[in-house]
């Protein structure tokens, strides 16, 4: 009988990139994994039961992968893994889930849409896909979030919420509902649930279809 249970391997730490007080890149072994950009890993630290979903933040040509951890002060794994250290060992397991970029989209106009942490799987996608017809839209409480937006160019757009800075004062979907979306497009929506249900919404009552509205939900 098929399982579907996947294996776990042990992965070392290569390197943590702190983007913010709250935020790092961890940088682990790949061990041959293969996964589609925008899937997810499950990490946990090595010996501890306790396991999380992490989007792939690298591109799939990387020889590692990475990934994007926001530390959730009354979490249990993800403090953990932004207190890693180089050469540390994490448990991983995967790739899973259907957040892709099939191939027939990868054409069309693209509206990226994410909150905090969620901007990972685009950051993949970017990395993977040459010639990319994006807009990212990345919404974060503060100015210092826009965690290495130089790599996606002129692309990148920032809604800060609770601060002044980036590119427009106020959430995502209040900068949505002044713009004109091209019948085309597929939107893809990642982060927290009530951004991706309230653009869900707002990006049909603007026309576009469901099967062009994809969605990845964090928490
Ligand atoms: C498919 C998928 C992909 C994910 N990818 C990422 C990713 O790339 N980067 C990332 O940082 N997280 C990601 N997450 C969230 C991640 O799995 C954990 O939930 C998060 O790191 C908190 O884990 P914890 O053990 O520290 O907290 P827990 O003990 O699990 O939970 C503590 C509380 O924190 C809340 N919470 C979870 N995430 C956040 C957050 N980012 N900000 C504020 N509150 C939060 C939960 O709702 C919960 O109430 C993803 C989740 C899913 C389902």
């Amino acid at each position: 009988m098929l399982s579907t249970k996947k294996k776990r391997s042990t992965c070392k730490v290569l390197e943590i990139r702190k983007l913010t007080a709250e935020t790092s890149v961890v940088r682990i072994e790949r061990i041959k994994m293969d996964f589609e950009p925008g899937q997810y890993i499950r990490i946990g630290i090595e010996g501890d039961p306790e396991i999380r979903d992490y989007s792939v933040y690298s591109g799939g040509h990387a020889d590692y992968l990475e990934v994007l951890v926001r530390r959730v002060e009354d979490g249990l794994v993800s403090k953990q893994l932004c207190d890693l250290n180089v050469g540390d060992s994490v448990s991983v397991g995967g790739p899973y889930g259907h957040f892709k970029l099939l191939e027939e989209v990868r054409s069309k106009p693209l509206l990226l849409i994410a909150t905090g942490t969620g901007i990972s799987p685009f950051h993949s996608f970017v990395d993977s896909y040459q010639g990319l017809g994006f807009k990212l839209i990345h919404g974060t409480a503060r100015a210092d979030e826009a965690y290495e937006s130089d790599f996606y160019g002129e692309g990148y757009f920032h809604c800060v919420s609770r601060e002044e800075g980036g590119d427009f004062k106020g959430r995502v979907t209040e900068y949505l509902k002044t713009l004109e979306i091209d019948p085309d497009t597929n939107a893809f929506l990642c982060g927290n649930c009530d951004m991706i249900y309230e653009a869900f919404d707002m990006l049909q009552d603007k026309g576009l279809p469901t099967a062009q509205i994809h969605t990845e939900v964090y928490f």
